[in-house]
């Protein structure tokens, strides 16, 4: 299973959440995204290009309050004959 499979929005991906409420705009998650997928409307960071955020987490590295998240599907496996030997 691909890392974007499962996803629920418009471009069927996972894209990163940006807390609107706390975006000063400062601009810096722009600057390093390396694909331009994000850009500031409003004051506010948006992902204007989800169709070709690649989701390398730079962004969510890169701002300075720490309010944009990437999620994660964490997966529970079955536990394999391996695990019992
Ligand atoms: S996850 Fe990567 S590609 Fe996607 S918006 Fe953030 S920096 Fe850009
Ligand atoms: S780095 Fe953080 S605070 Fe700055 S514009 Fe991006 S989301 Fe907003």
């Amino acid at each position: 299973m691909s890392m974007n499979e499962g996803a629920t929005n418009l471009f069927n991906v996972w894209l990163p959440q940006i807390d609107y409420n706390l975006c000063d705009g400062c601009g810096i998650c722009v600057e390093k995204c390396p694909v331009g997928a994000l850009g500031i409307v409003q004051g506010k960071a948006v992902v204007l290009r989800p169709d070709i955020c690649n989701y390398c987490a730079l962004c969510e590295e890169a701002c300075p309050p720490q309010i944009i998240q990437l999620p994660y599907l964490i997966g529970v496996f079955p536990p394999s004959a391996e695990d019992y030997e």
